[in-house]
């Protein structure tokens, strides 16, 4: 077969490595010294490529990675990323071999998953699996409440010595909003279950952390010695309602682009794509885009705006699978680029903006435009190399 390029169609997404490098140093500055930072990688790192800003977020100054679920995790050991890499998620207790294999860290929070893990390990263990143990302060998501659960724990952690407890964490649920009783309540609690495990432990527990981004670029005197760093990273708010108090500066490394594959000009009256939702309301001239929404580009943006030279054009009629129309106030060329998420002239349609539209977070607009849009990695304003999912 013939050398390929690295896609085929007129549809992609950028990346700006630059922002992630810029975002994350930032971060850093404004924590104290002893505070280190953990990347946030999972999901493909919020739909921006997991090797490539776990790489770049190492070095940058981050020092621990974090993933969701093993799968992602392996993702990045076979990238040869070699950095520690904490599992924040639930790991059956029969995967926990390949876990100790490629030296990952794994959130524990259950005495039945550390009797069940340490028959799936060797004997004679080179080296302790590491554990962090997850606490409930208040999320009812995972980790361990009660005296009960962790006097267990504890329990079942000491008829072994395969498990190296490094770390004790915690999750906030509120710590993006500007009300702080609940934030308050979760570091009451979680302080007290600290105390609580390492007396019974008999140990200290060398890192310790509970903050997202919101109360990493908050409360980072807060944090205790690792801060969990997501959204920001990305160059996006927590959420809207903290915009006014974080001074870290953020930069949106994550943009949507496409060309013009058809433009013609219609007379007043004509329909627009299934079940003409739009008419023409005069002669118009329509723009076909090929994005749709198998590329993640989801039906509800229908009435949304996209940039054209700099000015905006609205989606009209329904999205379909593979492309969409916009409403042009002037005859356009075809391949003309349409800038869906991003920068164009003077005008910038923003991932919040998208978010606002499709009345939800701006965290779920990246991590839904699917595999089939390529991912173009840029760095210093070009492009550095090209992540196709297709082929
Ligand atoms: C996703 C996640 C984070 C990152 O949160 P952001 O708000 O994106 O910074 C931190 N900790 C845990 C446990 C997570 O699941």
């Amino acid at each position: 077969m013939r050398q390929l390029h690295p896609f085929y169609r007129d549809t992609w997404a950028e990346v700006d490595l630059n922002a992630i490098s810029e975002n994350v140093k930032n971060i850093k500055d404004g924590l104290p010294k002893s505070v280190e930072l953990m990347a946030v990688v999972k999901a493909n790192a919020y739909g921006h490529g997991a090797v490539d800003v776990a790489t770049e977020a190492l070095k940058s100054g981050a020092t621990y990675l974090g993933v969701a679920i093993l799968d992602e995790a392996i993702a990045l050991r076979k990238a040869d990323i070699e950095a520690p890499i904490l599992v924040l998620g639930y790991i059956r207790p029969e995967d926990v071999a390949i876990a100790m294999e490629l030296n990952l860290t794994l959130t524990v929070f259950q005495s039945s998953w550390i009797d069940k893990a340490k028959q799936y390990l060797p004997e004679n263990l080179e080296k302790r699996v590491k554990c962090h143990i997850k606490m409930d302060s208040g999320m009812a998501r995972i980790g361990i409440r009660t005296d009960k659960e962790r006097q267990a724990l504890i329990e079942s952690l000491s008829h072994t010595d395969k498990f190296e407890v490094e770390g004790l964490y915690t999750h906030l649920a509120t710590a993006d909003e500007l009300e702080m009783t609940y934030f308050e309540k979760q570091q009451t609690r979680f302080a007290q279950m600290i105390n609580d495990f390492e007396r019974e432990y008999g140990e200290e527990i060398p890192i310790k952390h509970c903050g997202n981004s919101a109360a990493a670029l908050r409360f980072s005197d807060r944090c205790y010695n690792l801060v969990r760093v997501g959204i920001s990273m990305y160059g996006l708010s927590p959420s809207p309602e903290i915009n006014g108090v974080i001074n870290v500066p953020l930069k949106e490394a994550f943009s949507l682009h496409s060309r013009i594959t058809h433009v013609k000009k219609l007379p007043k009256g004509e329909g627009i794509s299934y079940g003409v939702t739009y008419e023409t309301t005069k002669e118009e001239w329509i723009a076909t885009v090929p994005i749709g929404y198998a590329d993640g580009w989801i039906r509800a943006n229908q009435s949304g705006d996209v940039l054209v030279q700099g000015r905006r054009a609205k989606i009209v009629g329904r999205i379909c699978m593979d492309q969409m129309m916009i409403l042009l106030d002037q005859k356009v060329s075809e391949g003309e680029i349409v800038t869906i998420i991003g920068k164009n002239g003077d005008d910038h349609i923003t991932v919040d903006e998208v978010a606002r539209r499709l009345q939800t977070i701006n965290y779920e607009i990246p991590c839904i435009i699917s595999y089939r849009v390529p991912r173009a990695i840029m760095k210093n304003g070009s492009v550095s190399h090209v992540h196709n999912e297709i082929f």
